[in-house]
């Protein structure tokens, strides 16, 4: 009978811890559940409409190495050191490889001016950013296939399973970045090699990344068809950003990782140095990030929700 009631007791105990654990769980996957909707609610095609807003200005722990994008209200220390980084030079594409139109015609400009004030201007203000998608001729970067679509306000395939982004989140992201001209920038995921002219237009400091060889290589020669020729390129994984000529002022990175590779965080410029990044799971939307550093500080700013293709490694 005592260890009756003694079971008794111990089964209330028992059902009681198990309902509390419940209460408490089920109050986390309201909060998750809250996220998920938060980014779900978003799909890319509306975020053209949304006002960037700040929504998380945290403390970056820059010693994440995997899982979604963490926020700590911590400093740490950045203690930038040379990384392992594979890399080699890309292979020059041999003329029916190279499948680009490289002349401007007044049709294109004329295409190229509409885009720019319909779908640009509405939301970017940086008169370079504007001035810079005015002049860099969008339909080079396009296989020829897609050059009636070159000068739409949406994103390409450029082979590979690789996409050049829409023109209008290319000014967004690159007007996030503030660049002044003669400061540095990084580019990790050349892709077409448009972004990177668009920078270029901006500053003659530029270094990007790709990891894709045929894409690389695609994009070194029309730099140095289009007048780009001194844009820095590198075929490698961006992952370990590019030591040799950190710290960037600038940094922009067009494919999404799961977390904030800290190798970037570290050759980020302390007095004041950006970074834009699309941080999210593969295959899901990722939030956009803007990240400033000041000496060991680091924090970060969600902007909206977007869809990149994902960081790829090796
Ligand atoms: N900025 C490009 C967008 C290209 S799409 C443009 O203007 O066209 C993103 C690119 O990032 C792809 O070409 C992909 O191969 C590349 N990429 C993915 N992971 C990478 C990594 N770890 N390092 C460098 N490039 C990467």
């Amino acid at each position: 009978m005592a260890r009756d009631t003694c079971s008794h007791h111990w089964q209330a105990f028992a059902a009681g811890v198990l309902t509390l654990l419940m209460i408490l769980l089920s109050a986390c996957g309201e909060e998750e559940r809250g996220l998920v909707e938060e980014v779900a609610e978003t799909p890319v095609e509306t975020f053209l409409t949304l006002s960037p807003t700040s929504t998380v200005a945290a403390v970056l722990t820059p010693t994440l190495t995997s899982g979604p994008a963490q926020v700590t209200p911590t400093s740490a220390t950045i203690t930038p050191t040379p990384t392992f980084r594979p890399t080699e030079q890309a292979p020059t594409p041999a003329d029916d490889e190279f499948d680009r139109e490289l002349t401007d015609s007044e049709e294109m400009r004329a295409r190229r001016d509409e885009l720019v004030r319909r779908r640009v201007m509405p939301m970017v203000s940086d008169q370079r950013v504007i001035a810079a998608m005015q002049a860099v001729p969008r339909h080079s970067f396009v296989p020829t296939s897609y050059l009636d679509q070159a000068y739409n306000d949406h994103p390409l395939p450029i082979g590979y399973g690789q996409t050049i982004s829409q023109p209008s989140l290319v000014g967004m992201m690159t007007e996030m970045l503030d660049l002044q001209p003669g400061e540095r920038v990084l580019e990790i995921g050349t892709g077409s090699g448009y972004q990177a002219a668009i920078l270029r237009e901006i500053t003659d400091q530029v270094y990007t990344i790709e990891i894709i060889p045929e894409l690389a290589g695609v994009a070194r020669r029309l730099f140095d068809t289009l007048g780009y020729s001194d844009i820095h390129t590198l075929r490698g994984d961006g992952y370990y950003g590019w030591w040799e000529y950190a710290p960037f002022d600038a940094i922009i990175v067009t494919a999404a990782p799961d977390h904030v590779p800290a190798p970037l965080v570290a050759q980020l410029s302390p007095n004041g140095g950006r970074m834009v990044i699309p941080v999210g799971p593969p295959g899901g939307y990722q939030s956009l990030w803007l990240i400033e550093r000041h000496g060991e500080d680091v924090t970060m700013h969600r902007m909206f929700d977007v869809l990149f293709v994902p960081f790829t490694r090796e």
